[in-house]
This record gives C-alpha cells, sequence and structure tokens, in this order.
C-alpha cells in the first residue's frame, strides 16, 4: 500500500473491566488506512472489528482499559498528527461526525425518530461548520440527491420512520457526508439490505469516494463484499490482524489457515457444485482466551506444543502482505 497515511492504528491493546476480571479483546492490533484508499476490516463477529474503530471515535463502553503503547494516529494533510486516544471530549466531539463520519448497519441507530432527516443533517453540519441555516437546508438537499434520493426537496422534510429501509440506508449516509469527513467508518452498512439494495449502496459508496476524496474503513464479515469495495485488507481473527495487504494479494493468494477457511467457506457463481467447508468450531467467548495463536483451536495445520504456546509475529510474505502464523517463511 503506497498511499500516505490517514488513519493508523498502533499496537491497539484492549480489555474491559468485567466482573470476571480483565477480558482481553484487542491484541497489538495494527493496520493502515491509506489516502483515498478502502480498508476492509473482516473477520466474523467477536473478532474484534468494531470494537478497533470504535476506539478511533472513543464510542466504547466506560470499562474499557487501553494498553500504554496503543495509537490511533489521524495524520494531518500539513504533516501534522493527532492521537485520538489522547484527545478530550470536546476535541473527540468536533472529530466525530466531522472529520471522522460514520455509518452503521441500522440507520435508525444514526437518526432520532422524532426529528425530520432535514433538521438532523443542517444541525450536523451547523455543529461542524460556519453556515446559515439556508445554506445548511441547501447543502443537504444536495447531499440527498447525491445520494440518490429521489424528490431530495421533499424527503428532506420526512421523518426517519417514513421511508423505506434503502431510502433510509442512504439518507444516513447523506447525513454522515453532508460534514465532508474525510474519513468514513462503515461499520457492516449494507448487511440488513437485500442484494440489489446492497449492490446499489456499494456502487454509491465508491462513486462518491472519488467524488469527496474520502478514505473508508469498511468493515465486514463479509470478504464477498469486501472484494468489490477495499484496496486493502485487514482480516481480523479473536482480537489479533492475522493477515493483511492489498485485497487482491490476500484474496488471490490467501496465507493465514484462517484466510482460506473464510475463502473456502464462500460460494462462487463459477463453483455452484464445488462443496462449501466452514471452519470447524466456533470462536472462543472472550473469556476463554487461547494462549498461543488464537486460532489454534480451530486450526487445521495447528501443531502442538508451538502453536498453543507461542504467539507467531507478523512476517512481510511480499511487498504489505502480511501474515502471522507459524507456518509462514519470507
Ligand atoms: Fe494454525 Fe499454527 Fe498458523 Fe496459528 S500459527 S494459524 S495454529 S498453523
Amino acid at each position: 500500500m503506497t498511499a500516505p497515511p490517514i488513519l493508523a492504528f498502533e499496537n491497539l491493546d484492549v480489555s474491559f473491566q468485567t466482573d470476571e476480571g480483565l477480558v482481553k479483546v484487542l491484541d497489538q492490533v495494527s493496520f493502515t488506512l491509506g489516502r483515498g484508499r478502502t480498508l476492509g476490516l473482516v473477520g466474523e463477529s467477536g473478532s474484534g472489528k468494531s470494537v478497533s474503530t470504535r476506539c478511533a471515535v472513543q464510542l466504547n463502553a466506560k470499562n474499557i482499559r487501553i494498553g500504554p503503547q496503543s495509537r490511533i494516529v489521524l495524520h494531518d494533510r500539513d504533516g501534522a498528527q493527532r492521537d485520538l486516544l489522547q484527545l478530550g471530549t470536546k476535541e473527540i466531539q468536533k472529530i466525530r461526525g466531522g472529520e471522522i463520519g460514520m455509518i452503521f448497519q441500522e440507520p435508525m441507530a444514526a437518526f432520532s425518530p422524532v426529528y425530520t432527516i432535514g433538521n438532523q443533517m443542517i444541525e450536523a453540519i451547523r455543529l461542524h461548520r460556519t453556515t446559515t441555516k439556508k445554506a445548511a437546508r441547501a447543502d443537504a438537499i444536495e447531499m440527498l440527491r447525491k445520494v440518490g434520493m429521489s424528490s431530495p426537496q421533499q424527503r428532506i422534510d420526512q421523518y426517519p420512520g417514513e421511508l423505506s429501509g434503502g431510502m433510509r440506508q442512504r439518507a444516513m449516509i447523506a447525513l454522515a457526508l453532508s460534514t465532508n469527513p474525510r474519513v468514513l467508518i462503515a461499520d457492516e452498512p449494507t448487511t440488513a439490505l437485500d442484494v440489489t439494495i446492497q449492490a446499489q449502496v456499494l456502487d454509491l459508496m465508491r462513486t462518491l469516494q472519488s467524488e469527496l476524496d474520502m478514505s473508508i474503513l469498511f468493515i465486514t464479515h463479509d470478504l464477498g463484499v469486501v472484494s468489490q469495495v477495499a484496496h486493502d485488507i485487514a482480516v481480523m481473527y479473536l482480537g489479533r490482524v492475522v493477515e493483511s495487504g492489498q485485497t487482491r494479494s490476500v484474496l488471490k493468494n490467501p496465507q493465514h489457515p484462517y484466510t482460506k477457511g473464510l475463502l473456502n467457506a464462500l460460494p462462487t457463481v463459477n463453483q455452484l457444485k464445488k462443496r462449501l467447508s466452514p471452519i470447524g468450531g466456533d470462536i472462543p467467548g472472550p473469556l476463554e482466551r487461547p494462549t498461543g495463536c488464537p486460532f489454534h483451536t480451530r486450526c487445521p495445520q495447528a501443531t502442538v506444543g508451538l502453536c498453543d504456546q507461542i504467539m507467531p509475529p507478523p512476517t512481510e510474505m511480499t511487498t504489505g502482505h502480511k501474515v502471522s502464523c507459524h507456518l509462514m517463511t519470507p
């Protein structure tokens, strides 16, 4: 990945304080979102994708504990850097929904049901930019048009509950983009949509990305979706990044047994008769975190005495393509 970085996650260690003690959920997570790129963060639920990105905007629960060496660095165009983990409440509030926009699986999480779409968009715009109500309304209408809303002049005065699921998703994207964010965090934005709408939303995000010069952190459990939208990919398992690199390189030449397992479980149009082989076993619960390689309890190639004892370090196989597995030799 050659683009300059815009958001870099460095050695993110995260635990939650619970009645049972400290529960580790992220272990030395590092990955970088390049300027103008889309990074797909992939893994099953419980892999730590959402916790990682929520750390960037300080949206996690109060019982979170972050390691002292952890940093999430937002790079400015002039070379300045800000560690988002160190920012105070006011500073992070300015960034959240401003420089960093967010969209979620469920649009109702982004909207209040008691205000119109327009009221909420105008408020967001004026929170992050000094402008009149009239100009903010014009910008909101323009953004609704950009995301493909029919009759945006009328839609802007509707309540979220009056829109269909696909329209609400578009309205949420418009809300997130109305402040011209440099980074968009998209957390499973198409999971709840049917396939046709999903394709439209993915297409829309691709178009808006180049139009608005935005970088996207796209969280999904679906490698098929990621192959359509992401330039780069980071595969997570139980709070660790196990494989990362350019999407083409990782998907064409997967190296980690977990990535291979995810791909084997994916149906393809060309091989409809192929028997799908899901990864055996379940992802261990947070209280049962294995020692050594976190995947050893499900890995068909695990070596007893090595994989269950020692954490494999990341190895760079080809430029930018990193894999954490004892089987790897560069
Ligand atoms: Fe499997 Fe061992 Fe590699 Fe982990 S380190 S993925 S258990 S072979």
